[in-house]
C-alpha cells in the first residue's frame, strides 16, 4: 500500500511522522510506500525526506517547481502511488497514523473509499469553526453532492477509487467532493483531530475563502441560475408599476415629483447587475483556467528518479 503525504514546510514534522507512521505501516501490510509530495517547500523539508530515504527507500517523494496548493499535491501523490490502495494524511501529525489500521481493516472488508470522520473540531479557532459549518449548511443545500459530515482529506482510497480520482484532471480541485462524486462503497471512521506537532497552519482564511468557492462553483450551477429567476421577478414587478402608472396617469394627470423612487431602483438594479456580472466572471475564471489545459503540476525532481539516474 501507498501513505500520500502532502509537505508544505514541513521539515520539523517530517522525521516526527516518520517515527508513528513506518510502524503503524509495519503492522497493516508487509510492503508500502510513502510518497511524499513536497508542495515547493521553501525550508528544509526536501532535505528531511531526502535524509529519510537514505535510511529508508521505501519513502519517496515528487518535489513541485513550485506552491500548487494541498489539492494538487494530493492529486499528484495519488498519480505516483503505486500501491493497491493509498492512505492521504497531513503531515502535521493531526491525523492520527494509528488509525491507518482500522482504514485498512475496513477495506480488507471490502470498503473502497474509507473516510476518517473529524468527531469535533476543537483543535481549530472559534471563528474558523463558525465559517466551515457556514459553508457546510451552505455546501448541502446547494451542491449537487452530498458530503458525508466530517470526512476530509485523511482516507484509504481503493486502486480502483484512485483510478476514478486521476481521471479527473481538473484544476479548481475541491477534493472532498470529488471522494464523494466517484462513489464506491465508503464507510466514515471517526477520529479526533489531534494538535499540530510543530509549526501553524498553512491556510490562511484568505485561502480558505478560495477553497470555498472553488467547492461551491465545481459542485452547483445554482449561483448562475439563481439570477434568471431574480430577472423574471423583477420584470413582473416592473410591468406590474408599469401598468399601474399607466392608469394612474390616465385618471389623474401627470405628477412629477418621483425622485426618490426613480434613484433607488436605479442603484438597486444596478447592484443586481454587477453582483450576476460578478458571478458569471468567478465561473468565467474557473473555465478559462480549464480550457489553457495546463498540467495540474510542474515536478522539479522525483527522488528515485534521481537515485536511480546515479546508479
Ligand atoms: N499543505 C500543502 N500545500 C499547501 C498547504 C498545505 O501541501 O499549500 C500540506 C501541509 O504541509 C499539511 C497539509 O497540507 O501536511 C495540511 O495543511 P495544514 O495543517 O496547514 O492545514 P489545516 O490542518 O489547518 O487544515
Ligand atoms: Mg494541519
Amino acid at each position: 500500500m501507498s501513505a500520500v503525504v502532502p509537505v508544505y514546510n514541513e521539515a520539523a514534522n517530517v522525521p516526527l511522522l516518520l517515527e508513528r507512521l513506518k510502524p503503524a505501516l509495519d503492522r497493516c501490510v508487509a510492503s508500502w510506500e510513502i510518497v511524499f509530495v513536497d508542495d515547493g517547500s521553501k525550508d528544509g523539508t526536501l532535505a528531511a525526506v531526502r535524509a529519510a530515504r537514505a535510511a529508508d527507500p521505501r519513502i519517496d517523494a515528487v518535489s513541485f517547481s513550485r506552491n500548487f496548493g494541498k489539492e494538487i499535491a494530493i492529486a499528484a501523490g495519488l498519480d505516483a502511488a503505486r500501491g493497491a490502495c493509498a492512505v492521504i494524511l497531513d503531515a502535521d501529525l493531526q491525523h492520527p497514523p494509528e488509525m491507518i489500521e482500522t482504514f485498512v481493516a475496513r477495506w480488507r472488508e471490502g470498503y473502497q473509499n474509507v473516510y476518517g470522520q473529524r468527531t469535533d473540531r476543537s483543535v481549530d479557532s472559534a471563528l474558523r469553526r463558525t465559517l466551515t459549518r457556514r459553508f457546510y449548511r451552505l455546501f448541502a443545500r446547494f451542491g449537487e453532492t452530498e458530503l458525508p459530515p466530517g470526512a476530509g482529506d485523511f482516507r484509504l482510497v481503493d486502486r480502483k477509487a484512485i483510478t476514478a480520482l486521476q481521471s479527473m484532471r481538473e484544476r479548481a480541485r475541491f477534493s472532498k467532493g470529488l471522494y464523494a462524486w466517484i462513489g464506491f462503497k465508503s464507510i466514515g471512521v471517526p477520529f479526533v483531530v489531534e494538535e499540530r506537532a510543530t509549526g501553524q497552519s498553512k491556510f490562511s482564511y484568505g485561502k480558505l475563502t478560495r477553497f470555498a468557492l472553488d467547492g461551491l462553483m465545481s459542485f452547483s450551477t445554482l449561483p448562475l441560475m439563481v439570477w434568471s429567476f431574480v430577472g423574471v421577478v423583477i420584470s413582473i414587478f416592473a410591468m406590474t408599476m408599469g401598468v399601474y402608472y399607466l392608469i394612474r396617469t390616465a385618471l389623474f394627470g401627470v405628477d412629477v415629483p418621483g425622485y426618490a423612487s426613480l434613484i433607488v431602483s436605479v442603484m438597486f438594479l444596478s447592484g443586481v447587475q454587477l453582483l450576476s456580472l460578478g458571478v458569471l466572471g468567478e465561473y468565467i475564471g474557473r473555465i478559462f483556467a480549464e480550457v489553457k489545459g495546463r498540467p495540474l503540476y510542474i515536478v522539479a525532481e522525483r527522488l528515485s528518479d534521481t537515485d536511480a539516474r546515479a546508479r
